[in-house]
């Protein structure tokens, strides 16, 4: 039994009051976001400008507590002047946003005072109307509507529709093995969402056969190449729908868009085809996320071990030619998957070091060649005289890897919660020595530690 934090998402189909309500509620936090960082603004203004007047630091005008409780307190206390509107919205929209300001403050000092690892955090700038919409619940009535499982209860807004079934949460939370901790309401392309975060026992089945071991090679031809043989196809979502996304970047480029040089404010009609574009991305990206989800959950179902390169994903995006390719089979993503579902359902993973030549080694007698081509799709060893396909071959030597982990490959920790892990060290834990690790240490977009699961 593990118990992890889970993100269950599900598209909403609100009426049109329903609609009018979230995004006054999206509003008001926005509306509450943008009071508290005028109010911070000017009193840091305010004491830099006395400062500069060599002031001595007990006469500066007394700073302003950035704590999401204080900010609360100051937002209650002004409310009815500045917001005579407040009870429209559930005080909660209010909250959220003082609290999402306190986190963009904490983070911006603490990146300043080194305190925070990672790229520098910039001063948090102010919303504007076409931020996305979000909202978060975490008190008052908000979860699964407990007559069908096709509704949700939120606060204020009361029970709306859901586009698909809860089914999946609600089988968890009628067994208690699931507590919905917060709701989080947003807009995104062109559809009404709601994200709850769900503590969760998980009890996932043991793999079929542990003893099985399988290699993965992410391609580019192909999404992926196993050990077995096995070769899954790519979903090319992206490419079918590549030609309609090319025609609506041209007719957006006919229009009159935004030019930050000579301040000119886009068109009307320029934004009615980035609506589109922002649709069809939406769509795409949906597509090869269920894709990815049912591969990696199969993998984990089957096999007791699975090893993955570690690949360089941000040096791979940064080539112009490849980063198409490779943003569109999600590699990334699909190597966040395995390794929180595996670490689910005690499947060891391992990730071979970025340096390990799999493509180059040969899987009959081990040796390596000095140079192989990308054009070169089936590889030959001049020593032996093996022959297999060039990403075969590499899956085989992954494969390989897991009962020699010494050579270059680190393992997963199986049993651990995820989140429990390290903050650089992602999902896996290093064996090797500092600077090694350090050459190692995967790119890792989000951290958070938050599991999206699409159902
Ligand atoms: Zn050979």
């Amino acid at each position: 039994m593990t118990e992890v934090i889970q993100a269950y998402r599900f598209a909403l189909d609100p009426d049109s009051q329903q609609e009018d309500q979230l995004r006054s509620h999206c509003g008001a936090q926005r509306f509450a976001y943008n009071w508290g960082l005028a109010r911070v603004k000017a009193v840091m203004d305010q004491r830099r400008a006395e400062a500069s007047y060599d002031l001595p630091a007990e006469e500066l005008t007394p700073s302003l507590s950035w704590s999401a409780y204080s900010l609360r307190k100051d937002w209650n206390q002004a409310k009815d002047d500045v917001a005579p509107w407040w009870s429209e919205n559930s005080k909660e929209a209010y909250a959220s946003g003082l609290a999402n300001l306190a986190t963009a403050l904490k983070n911006w000092n603490h990146s300043k005072n080194g305190k925070r690892k990672g790229p520098k955090v910039e001063f948090p700038r102010f919303k504007g109307k076409r931020h996305t919409w979000s909202c978060r619940f975490t008190t008052g009535s908000f979860g699964l509507a407990d007559s069908d499982r096709s509704h949700v209860k939120l606060p204020r807004i009361g029970t709306v529709r859901t586009h698909e079934s809860t089914r999946k949460l609600a089988r968890h939370v009628e067994r208690g093995s699931a507590t919905i901790r917060s709701a989080t309401v947003s807009f995104r392309g062109g559809r009404w969402f709601v994200s709850f975060s769900v503590k969760i026992d998980r009890n996932d089945p043991a793999p079929a056969d542990p003893d099985r071991v399988v290699g993965v090679d992410l391609g580019i031809n192909s999404l992926a190449v196993l050990s077995t043989g096995e070769v899954v196809p790519n979903p090319r979502h992206l490419e079918a729908a590549q030609k309609e996304l090319r025609r609506l970047q041209r007719q957006a480029s006919r229009r009159t868009g935004p030019n930050r040089r000579t301040r000119q404010k886009p068109s009307n009609r320029w934004r009615k085809t980035q609506v589109c574009i922002n649709r069809l991305h939406a769509f795409i990206a949906n597509a090869r996320r269920d894709g990815l989800h049912k591969l990696s959950s199969r993998l984990v179902r089957e096999y007791g071990a699975i090893v993955l390169e570690d690949l360089n994903f941000k040096g791979m995006m940064s080539n112009r030619r490849l980063a198409r390719h490779v943003a569109g089979v999600g590699m990334g993503q699909f190597r966040r998957q395995i390794e929180y579902k595996a670490a689910w359902s005690g499947v060891h993973t391992y990730v071979a070091s970025r340096w390990y030549p799999s493509s180059k080694t040969c899987n009959g007698c081990g040796a390596v060649k000095a140079k192989l081509r990308l054009s070169e799709r089936t590889y030959t060893c001049d020593h032996c005289g093996y022959r297999a396909d060039r990403d075969l071959n590499a899956a085989r030597n992954l494969a390989g890897l897991a009962s020699s982990p010494s050579c270059g490959a680190t393992e997963n920790e199986p049993a651990g919660n995820p989140r429990k892990t390290t903050p650089g060290g992602g999902g896996y834990c290093h064996r090797k020595t500092p600077t090694e690790a350090g050459v190692n240490a995967a790119p890792r977009g989000d951290s958070s530690g938050t599991f999206l699961h699409v159902s």
